[in-house]
């Protein structure tokens, strides 16, 4: 109850804060040379500025065409009011919000099929087509280059009276209850399940689809959500300024979205309010105090490239920079444990035993079934033979290792194995199902995961943060819409979480970035994120590569202790590991199977020794 009580009050306090700033802003503001208008716009431009930085700042999808769903927001609502003198001008900014969002949905669907410069390209092209339909065939219903005058102030029926939002405060406070219901909302898809997956992509969006999430439809969505938030904001334009612009269409209110977003700081939410104040104050200052007149863009100019090179995390992340450097002796402290020599995994299992029974799923097969079989499994990669022909199954419950010299197809085996890449021929069959033609977020989702040669990791994140995402993927489905439920509330997530951090002896660690990690530590959070999907069967590829030898040692044991009641695939260059760790191991060499047998076999085997321990085996 207590706890609760707390968590609904940290949950609050920030909306609360946001309301009372909205409600000080016009007893500020003003004072310090902001003219009402300008006001007026930060708001809007804040407003739409919500959507695009959890689609840029959070996910990292880079879009130069957000004009073309403020301007169909913007003209419909505009339209419905002006021309069909629709009663509701909040209904009509809805109708607005949603025709934006479905337009987004399609133009999601095409842009999103790249990725980087590719998808801006495509979104810039896109707006630029809205921009043309607007000024010459639809201009019957949008007055192309006039654009729609006369958009009526919103009213409202209190029974005993008729409040008409007018220009000034009134607007304002309209504006403010719209840009505080964007921020409470997209604050909740922030801390979301959603909001964990959608960092996650711009942090290494291969890895989200490879613990299991459906990375293609959370872009389609936060592209959907940025559309609908431009949508909404166009509408609130045209209402607030009485007159829809054609130019809200156009590429210049694109960019200087993009560029208000980054002037204010990337993935805070309040990054474009803030960038949106200063571009507009300085421009009413520049033109209007100082008198510049049209060479206020390149003063402008000139303040942006010094803003831009000296805060590069924008002005609110340079104030995060400064309010961290204040608390500094707080976080020395913390520096200092975090450097602290990482107790051996052997101390750690003292102190915590892993749980008695590992989280895996049911496999549905005995153990003297295979859980896997792949049979004549080839690849081509143009001319090179990667995998040629490979018959190759594994017993449920199994501990099976793979060696072959460097280039003899291991890593593609895996790759395909997981359907990461799809295979030139052959099947695979995994739990008695075929999943040959499935993608890597499927085979996840259905209990097989892998760890990566190269790490693959969410690198800006914490290794607590790192074993939520994979986590979720395992305890949600590959994709699910629960936006505005807190990540937490998920059940299981924190046990699940918490389980993994002491099968990866990672517990004392959980704080840290990835990017304070030693090595051997970033190895483990690797095993650690394919583990936390909770998968029937394990692929290691090269666990141990580039470890000391007591790094290695210990690494062994943690596989021993991982490896109850799931099957697992272990690719590694040291043979005495290999030879210690494993039952049956799969010799491969110039993409095919050499021989499979238990490791004195191995050992024995002149062909090994010939293909590929002679000189580095004694
Ligand atoms: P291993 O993991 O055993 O060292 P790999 O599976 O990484 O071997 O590589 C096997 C062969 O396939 C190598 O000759 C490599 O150059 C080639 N190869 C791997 N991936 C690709 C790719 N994406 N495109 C072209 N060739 C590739
Ligand atoms: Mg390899």
């Amino acid at each position: 109850m207590m706890k609760s009580g707390t968590d609904l009050l940290r949950n609050w306090i920030p909306d609360f804060l946001l309301a009372l700033a909205l409600v000080l802003v016009p007893l500020i503001l003003p004072r310090l040379g902001f003219a009402q208008d300008t006001i007026n716009l930060v708001l809007v431009f804040g407003l739409f500025g919500i959507g695009f930085d959890l689609l840029f700042g959070y996910t990292g999808l880079l879009s130069f065409g957000q004009a073309a769903f403020f301007g169909t927001g913007g003209f419909v609502a505009a339209y419905l009011l002006v021309n069909l003198h629709f009663p509701s001008v909040v209904l009509a900014l809805l109708i607005g919000t949603v025709a934006a969002s479905i337009v987004g949905a399609l133009a999601g669907l095409v842009a999103l099929k790249r990725t980087g410069i590719y998808f801006a390209m495509i979104t810039v092209s896109i707006a630029e087509m809205f921009f043309f339909l607007e000024n010459s065939p639809l201009s019957a219903f949008t007055g192309g280059e006039n654009g729609l005058a006369g958009v009526p102030a919103p009213k409202f029926y209190l029974g005993f009276t008729t409040v008409t939002v007018g220009p000034g405060w009134k607007m304002y406070a309209f504006l403010a209850t719209f840009f505080f219901i964007g921020m409470v909302l997209a604050r909740r898809i922030v801390t979301s399940s959603v909001g964990h997956v959608l960092v996650a992509i711009r942090d290494n969006a291969l890895r989200a689809a490879a613990v299991g999430h459906n990375v293609k439809r959370y872009k389609l969505l936060v592209f959907v959500i940025a559309a609908a938030y431009a949508g909404l904001a166009g509408g609130l334009l045209g209402v607030m300024q009485g007159y829809m612009p054609p130019d809200a269409f156009t590429f210049d209110t694109s960019g200087q979205l993009v560029i208000q977003t980054v002037i204010g700081g990337l993935g805070t939410l309040f990054g474009p309010l803030v960038g949106a104040a200063v571009w507009l104050f300085l421009r009413d200052f520049l033109q209007g105090s100082l008198g510049l007149g049209a060479a206020w863009r390149l003063a402008l100019g000139i303040i942006f490239v010094l803003l831009v090179c000296f805060l590069r995390r924008g002005v609110l992340g340079g104030l995060k920079d400064l309010v961290s450097h204040w608390r500094k002796p707080a976080h020395l402290a913390s520096d200092a444990h975090a450097t602290r020599a990482e107790p051996a995994p052997d101390a750690a299992v003292a102190v915590e035993p892993p749980a008695a029974a590992p989280r895996t799923r049911p496999n549905g097969t005995g153990r003297t079934e295979p859980i896997l079989v792949a049979s004549k499994l080839s690849k081509r990669f143009g001319g090179i033979v990667a995998n040629a022909d490979i018959d190759f199954s594994v017993e449920a419950g199994e501990l099976r290792g793979i060696i072959g010299p460097n280039g003899a197809g291991k890593s593609t085996f895996f790759k395909m194995l997981t359907c990461e890449i799809s295979s030139s021929s052959g099947s695979i069959m995994f739990q008695g199902q075929d999943v040959t033609r499935l993608d890597v977020t499927t085979v996840c989702q259905l209990g097989m995961s892998k760890s990566y040669q190269v790490n693959q990791l969410f690198n800006r994140l914490s290794v607590r943060e790192n074993l939520t995402i994979a986590a979720l993927a395992r305890l949600r489905g590959a994709f699910r819409f629960d936006m505005l439920r807190s990540a937490l509330k998920v059940p299981g997530l924190v046990e699940q979480v918490e389980e993994t951090l002491s099968l990866v002896h990672l517990r004392e660690r959980a704080e840290a970035s990835v990017s304070e990690l030693a090595y051997g530590e970033k190895r483990r959070l690797e095993i650690g994120l394919a583990l936390a999907t909770e998968p029937s069967l394990l692929l290691l590829d090269e666990p141990l590569a580039g470890m000391s030898p007591s790094e290695r040692a210990d690494t062994v044991k943690l596989l021993k202790s991982i490896r109850k009641g799931r099957t697992l695939i272990v690719i590694d260059h040291d043979m005495d590991a290999i030879f210690d760790l494993t039952e049956r191991i799969t010799v491969l060499s110039e993409g095919r199977i050499l021989l499979e047998g238990n490791p004195d076999e191995i050992k024995g085997s002149s062909i090994v020794q010939e293909a590929y321990l002679g000189g580095v085996h004694e």
